[in-house]
């Protein structure tokens, strides 16, 4: 996946900067953030989106939440609270084809739904 700009970031060939790393998932601010904590957690694997997720992945998604909660706690969101997000798709604004979780937090973020 040599075009992709998150299979990039995970082998380090581009810059970014890394909040949490192991064997499997890194974690690294957005370059747009939305509010003062907007982190992205990815699997190091190219997986494109929520859709493409093969058995045998529950693993490695279990790990990216696993992951956001260390960040979360490590930049102390765990009492005000955070969100989650996975875009998928056209509709959902989704733009980078490489499976990602949106940590957002640091400000009242609206209801949804
Ligand atoms: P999505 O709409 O769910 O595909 O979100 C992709 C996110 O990736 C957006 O919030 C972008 O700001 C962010 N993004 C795109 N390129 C980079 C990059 N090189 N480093 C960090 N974040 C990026």
């Amino acid at each position: 996946m040599e075009q992709c700009i998150f299979c990039q970031i995970a082998q380090k060939k581009s810059p970014a900067e890394i909040e949490y790393e192991d064997a499997d998932v890194i974690a690294f601010w957005d370059i747009a953030p939305k509010a003062p904590v907007h982190i992205l957690v990815i699997p190091k694997k190219h997986i494109e989106r929520l859709s493409t997720l093969q058995p045998g992945d529950e693993i490695i998604l279990g790990k990216m939440v696993m992951a956001a909660q260390k960040v979360a706690e490590k930049k102390k969101l765990v009492d005000g609270g955070f969100r989650l997000i996975i875009n998928q798709g056209r509709e959902s604004g989704q733009i980078v084809p490489h499976l990602h979780l949106h940590l957002i937090g640091g400000r009242a973020l609206g209801k949804m739904g």
